[in-house]
């Protein structure tokens, strides 16, 4: 990566800002699920092992730039201090007299948790009197919530205007994996795309598709292109608007473009429909495809056999309903199982696909960042990694 990090600025006895992305599920006052928390854990542990003096940041949920008790990022230090083992301090606003006095009362090798970053609106709207503030705290600036870097904000982009910024390890780790997938990947190297709509990813099939050896569509978004070759889906999701745009891709990605030859159709679109595999071509009048058959499952796992680069996002059909699963789960599996390969996850639905598989923990890396995962797929630029010092 070319951007700096943690390890290439000194550190110790300094006030270090750190904007991590806590925006974690609660339930009864209490963190659901602590991914996140714990994907930001190499990060604090290394800056308070430096003694930096830690003040973390971040958002959650959508409070609509007003305080709102529900969304208060008081449980999450409190997980955060059980993970950590040790006391995490807390300010109830991110600005002002608060924080500024829970910084001041802050000794190298302590951290602290400021209040959520979106009970101010100039925090969405990037307001440079607003990233002023918060800069304010600190004497350096690192970025380690991959998943909002996609957004402009005074947290995620602002502030670096008034800091040295630089990049933690989380931020680090993602760049490296999907970074080096794109510019310069192992080969073969095969894309897997699925997911509910194509329109979402047309900009990632197009990048991706100057870049990999084979292009695995599967999921909802493969219905479009199913059409744009004339076939019937009958009651499948697909977008009108799309299928002259799937047409160019198909003809741009001849020979690239892998589409499922058979599916799983049902009867409605619920967890207890009627389910049976057919053809691409002979969807029964009133059915929808919801899952790829058996036959393109063997022909997805032939084309990805001996990749050494896979990156997958979106689901090969809806996989939340067990009946049409298997497809979903049956790749992931595959992937599971290649041996030498780098194989990253991108996309919210499709980490949480493998993670029901139970082959998480057998992927090379699994992005944290929903939006920031399709964004950087799609070639771009995102703002929250633009701002930081490059090497
Ligand atoms: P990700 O979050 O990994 O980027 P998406 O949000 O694009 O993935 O897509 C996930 C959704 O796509 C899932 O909710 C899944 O049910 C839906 N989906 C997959 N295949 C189909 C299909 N054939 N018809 C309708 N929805 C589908
Ligand atoms: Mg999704």
């Amino acid at each position: 990566m070319n951007k700096k990090t943690i390890r290439d600025v000194p550190v110790a006895g300094k006030r270090v800002f750190v904007r991590v992305d806590f925006n974690v599920p609660l339930e009864g006052g209490e963190v659901r699920d602590d991914t996140r928390i714990v994907a930001a854990l190499p990060t604090i542990r290394y800056l308070l092992d430096q003694k930096a003096r830690v003040i973390l940041a971040s958002h959650l949920g959508r409070p609509k730039g007003k305080v709102a008790p529900e969304f208060s990022l008081r449980p999450v230090a409190k997980r955060l201090g059980e993970l950590l083992g040790m006391d995490v301090a807390f300010a109830a606003d991110c600005v002002g007299p608060e924080a500024e006095a829970a910084v001041a009362a802050l000794k190298p090798g302590e951290v602290l948790m400021l209040e959520n970053l979106r009970f101010h609106a100039e925090e969405e709207a990037n307001d440079p009197e607003f990233s002023r503030k918060l800069a304010a705290l600190a004497d350096l600036y690192v970025n380690d919530a991959f998943g909002t870097a996609h957004r402009a904000h005074a947290s995620t982009a602002g502030m670096a205007a008034y800091l040295p910024a630089v990049a933690g390890f989380l931020m680090e780790k993602e760049i490296d994996y999907l970074g080096r997938a794109l510019e310069d990947p192992k080969r073969p190297f095969v894309a897997i795309l699925g997911g509910a709509k194509i329109s979402d990813k047309i900009g990632v099939i197009k990048n991706l598709l100057g870049k990999v050896d084979r292009l695995l569509i599967g999921g909802g978004m493969a219905n479009t292109f199913l059409k744009a070759q004339g076939y019937d889906v009958a009651a499948s999701l697909v977008e009108e608007d799309s299928v002259a745009v799937a047409k160019e891709l198909l003809a741009q990605g001849e020979g690239k473009i892998l589409l499922p030859t058979d599916v799983v159709v049902a009867d409605a679109f619920a967890a207890d429909a009627q389910a049976k595999v057919v053809p691409v071509g002979q969807v029964p009048a009133g059915w929808r495809i919801l899952d790829i058959g058996p036959q393109t499952v063997k022909a997805f796992s032939d084309a990805l056999r001996g990749a050494k680069t896979v990156v997958w996002n979106g689901p090969m059909g809806v996989f939340e309903f067990p009946r049409f699963a298997e497809g979903t789960f049956a790749i992931a599996h595959v992937l599971a199982k290649l041996p030498k390969a780098i194989t990253i996850i991108g996309g919210g639905d499709s980490a949480a696909a493998v993670e029901q598989a139970g082959v998480a923990g057998k992927m090379s890396h699994v992005s944290t960042g929903g939006g920031a995962s399709l964004e950087f797929l799609e070639g771009r630029t995102l703002p929250g990694v633009a701002v930081l010092a490059d090497r």
